[in-house]
Parts: structure tokens; sequence; C-alpha cells
């Protein structure tokens, strides 16, 4: 067979190509704009092109702090296509955290969203590399800003080359992105995706089993352009030719449910968080959500109680999935096999609350005490992970040691596998309860609290304990209605007749809201910190 290069100029070539009328859909601050990908295409290049004057060469960095929308789906192509590199920056994390990451990285210029400025100009003088700033802006004059020098996204495209070619030789090998992991301990740690992973992940993307992702498709991501590349949707998105709907800064559940309406949205994607405040904006509105076919859900545990609703009260298919930065990110996937249709809806149910089967392309190993974990849906171990779209190494970093070795990434996820192969994420390797010298998981207490009619939310962390070690702890936020008149009694009782005696948990807070990592997911740290207060009251 030829060996012709897995390289993402045939992506943006190929919308361009086939599917120039089809659209993008983009919400920024001044509202939604609509370009076809004729257009897009040709605003990539211009992109390239007015990088190309700013000194922007062969696996320089270009770093992106910016929403989902339009002018960030160009740098997503320009970027890598001009065998630069994409370097997404995620705009929740703390101006020290953004700063070292920029320096680590050495990024020559910045695209930068008007609203995050002031973030940027926090790191101001921190920045060691950075020779340009562009603002992503719709107005025509450029903000005032602290930094130096700045150009104008709009004014730059418009002086630009619009049959600015891309070099045709890229190696599948070079580096066409890059994405820090958003660390809850330490620095942020590098990831490097290739042009060949990234083409091979948007292939697992597109299989029916997969993502499934077509040209039919009115794909809305709404994971953030910063985390993980949108989960590669763009990618795919691009190069089947599938409609993108971006939305956008400050988007609320409502919002959401707007856009999946009346521009009828068949596949979005996102964390559980994000599905909660869309379930309470169908619970309080009418809202036609027919046209989706799927809601892509993972980064965190999708709670069983959720993917019912969104099922039977619903009527819309709940995809639940695995992955993390350093597996960009598509690696297990819950489809149910032909035969398991057949099923009961309660045991379909436990099984689509898994995290799944593997993705073709990849290799998967179990690693418990005593080697390689039984499938029997109970031994516990290590998930490690390998393929074509798996790291191999942090960028520039001693921790590398840490998670890769033999060949293997050692994700630092436990779980357990059944009969038939899918996988259940037990808990974090850190996030385990250990108690008495056994592993309670932390995941199964959150999904049957919030299976509760009462529970919005629930995480369950671990309190040091004299005798056991550890024990679980819960904390609960209540659902408006339920407020006060809800009993820690009940939901313990709730939780009895399902778990082991020693898993129920010694005592239930209730709380306002869980504290939040910078996408999404409960900030175990600072729960237990919370936690640890209230216990020595
Ligand atoms: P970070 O490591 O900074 O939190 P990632 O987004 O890469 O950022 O997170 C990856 C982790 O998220 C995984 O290692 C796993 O613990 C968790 N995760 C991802 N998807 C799921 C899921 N469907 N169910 C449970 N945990 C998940």
């Amino acid at each position: 067979m030829m060996q012709t290069p897995l390289t993402m100029t045939q992506m943006m070539k190929r919308a361009e190509l086939y599917f120039p009328k089809k659209q993008v859909i983009s919400r920024t601050a001044s509202g939604i704009h609509r370009f076809t990908y004729k257009q897009i295409a040709e605003r990539t290049k211009r992109l390239a092109d007015s990088l190309t004057k700013l000194g922007i060469e062969k696996g320089d960095k270009v770093g992106t702090l910016a929403w989902n929308h339009h002018r960030h789906l160009e740098a997503y192509f320009a970027i890598p296509c001009m065998n630069a590199v994409l370097h997404t920056i995620n705009i929740r994390l703390s101006p020290q955290h953004i700063s070292y990451i920029i320096n680590h990285a050495e990024d020559k210029v910045l695209l930068v969203d008007p609203d995050i400025l002031p973030l940027l100009e926090k790191c101001g003088s921190e920045l060691k590399t950075v020779k340009a700033f562009i603002v992503m802006t719709d107005d025509n004059e450029l903000p005032e800003t602290t930094l130096s020098p700045v150009y104008h996204y709009e004014k730059l495209l418009t002086e630009a080359n619009p049959n600015y070619h891309f070099p045709e030789n890229i190696n599948e090998n070079d580096p066409a992105g890059m994405c820090y992991t958003s660390a809850t301990t330490g620095n942020p740690k590098g990831v490097i995706y290739t042009h060949r992973g990234i083409v091979l992940h948007s292939l697992a993307l597109g299989l029916a089993d997969g993502g499934g992702i077509s040209e039919r498709d009115i794909a809305m991501p709404v994971v953030p352009m910063f985390h993980v590349n949108a989960w590669g949707i763009p990618f795919a998105g691009v190069w089947f030719g599938s409609t993108l709907v971006l939305p956008g800064p400050y988007f609320t559940p409502k919002l959401l449910a707007e856009l999946i309406e009346t521009e009828k949205v068949t596949i979005t994607a996102g964390v559980p968080t994000i599905w909660l405040g869309l379930l309470k904006e169908l619970e309080s509105g009418s809202w036609d959500m027919g046209s989706l076919r799927a809601v892509l859900c993972g980064g965190s545990a999708a709670p069983k109680g959720m993917i019912k609703t969104f099922e039977q009260k619903y009527n819309i298919p709940f995809k639940h999935a695995y992955g993390m930065t350093e597996t960009s990110p598509l690696a297990l996937i819950s489809t149910l096999k032909s035969y398991q249709e057949e099923l009961d809806p309660e045991e379909k149910l436990e099984l689509r609350s898994k995290q799944g089967t593997l993705v073709p392309g990849l290799e998967m190993k179990i690693v418990g005490k005593d080697g390689e974990v039984a499938w029997d849906g109970k031994e516990m171990g290590e998930l490690c992970l390998r393929g074509p779209w798996i790291a191999s190494k942090y960028y520039k970093d001693e921790r590398t040691l840490d998670a890769f070795h033999d060949g293997w990434l050692h994700t630092g996820d436990v779980v357990s596998i059944d009969e038939e192969g899918f996988v259940k994420i037990v808990d974090r390797t850190k996030d385990l309860i250990k108690s008495g010298g056994e592993w309670i998981s932390s995941v199964d207490l959150e999904n049957a609290l919030m299976a509760h009619e009462a529970v919005f939310e629930a995480a369950v962390v671990a309190v040091p304990h004299d005798q056991w070690q550890e024990r679980p702890f819960a904390c609960v936020v209540l659902k408006e209605t339920f407020k006060g008149k809800t009993t820690k009694g009940e939901l313990l009782d709730f939780l009895k007749p399902q778990f082991a005696k020693w898993w129920i948990p010694d005592d239930i807070l209730f709380l306002e809201e869980i504290p939040k990592t910078s996408v999404g997911k409960f900030l175990k740290r600072t729960l237990r910190e919370q936690v640890q207060k209230e216990v020595h009251k």
C-alpha cells in the first residue's frame, strides 16, 4: 500500500471542495453568525498568511485563549496546516498556571478573545516568549489593553492573501496541537498531538459504534475548544462536512436549549454538569429536543439517574464515553451490543452507565494487585492504554515517568471489566476511599445518591479515620423544592439496600453547591478540606 501521510491538511481541503455550502453557525459576543465552509476555508488561509507575516514558522507554538466560535475554528486549522502547533489554553486556569503553560510551551503568538484580555493582562510581564497578541473581536476597533504589540484579527485577515498555499511536505508525526491537563495538583502537564494522531482519532469519532459523526449531523460541541480540542469534534466535523454549531461565550442552559431547538442540533457533547443544567432547563420550559440523536457525555461519570431521564423522559439517546487529555480523548464508549438490546431496561441502563468498550484501534489492559484482572465486573485494577492517539509522554516534563512506562499509558483510573468487556470507572486512584483495607468507590455512591429524586448533585470523599483509615462522607446539593425537607436519614436509608453496610457514608453534609474544577468536575481536594473542617467543628 501507499504510504501517504495522515495530515490535517486534507480536512479543511475536503470541506472546501465537497461541502462549500455547508455551514458553521457561530455565536460570538455580538450574536449568531453564519459562514459557509467556502468562507471558513478562505479565512483559514488568510489567517495562516497573517501568522506567517508575524514570523510563525514550522514547529512554532501559537496559543489560543478563546471560546467555541468560528475564529477559534479557523485557528484550529490554519495553525497545524502551516506546520505550526495549535496550543489551546484553558481560560479557567489561574493567571499563574496560564503564565506557566505559555512559557513552558514557548508560545510565540497568542490569539485571544476580548473578554479574556483582562486575564491575560494579569500574566503580562511574566510572559517570556510571546511576540504578538491577536484579538478576536467583533468590534471595528481594538479594546484598550496594556499588552503589546496587539493586532486586530479581522483587519489582519482583510489584508492577508486569500490564496495562501499550505505546505505539502508536512510529516504525519509532526506536532499539530498541544493541550495541558487541568492539573488539580502541581503545574499543568502538556500533551502534544500529532497530525497522524488527530486524523486517526477523527476517524474513530466517525465510526457508527463510536461517535458516529457524519455529514448529516449538526454537531454542537459544548465541551470547550480549550479542553482536549473539544474532544476532537471540530476536526472530525469539518473533515466529514457536518454542520457545526459553536455556542460561544457565557452560554446558559437556556441558550443551549434554544440553539438545539432552532438549529436542529443532532449531536452534542459535554461534561455531566452541562447536562444536569440542561435537564433543569427542560423541566422548567417547553423545548423541542426532537432533533437530537445523541448526547455525548464524558469527563466524569454520568449518573445513571441522568441517563434515565434523558432517555426515558425526553427520548434523547445518551452516549457515555471516557477519555483524558492524554488520549485525544476518545478511548471507551458505551454502545450496547446488538444482542444486549434484548435485556430488560434496568440491565441496559446499568450497562449504559458504564464507560463502555474499547474504541477500535486502541489496546487496553487492566492491572490489579496480582497482574491483569479477571473479566468478572468485580476485580479492580488500573486502566492502561496504548494506541496511535494515546500520548507517549508529557511535553518536557519529568512527571512522564509516573504515567508512561512499559509502552503503556497508566491512566490513574481504577476500573473493573465485565464478561462482555464493558469497563466501569470505579474511581481515580487518588479519590478511592480505602476503608479497613478494602476499596470503596466514591463514584458508585455518588451515582446512587444522584438517583434519588431530591438530589441535584452529590460528591463523596474520604475522611481520615482512626480505626478504618478512611471513611466515606457525602456532600449533597438538594433540588430547590426539596431543600429543608429531605433529611440525611432518608438519604442514608435510600442507600442501605443498595450497598454493603461498610460502604454507607458516615455522614452527609448539605451544601449549596459542589466546588468544581476549571472543566466542571467535582473538585475533590477542596471538598475534602471543606469536609475536614465540618468534621472537626
Ligand atoms: P484532568 O486529568 O485534568 O481532569 P481530563 O479531562 O483529561 O483532565 O480528565 C481525564 C479524567 O477524567 C480521566 O482520567 C477520568 O478520571 C475522568 N473521566 C473521563 N471520562 C470519564 C467518565 N466517563 N466517567 C468517569 N470518569 C471519567
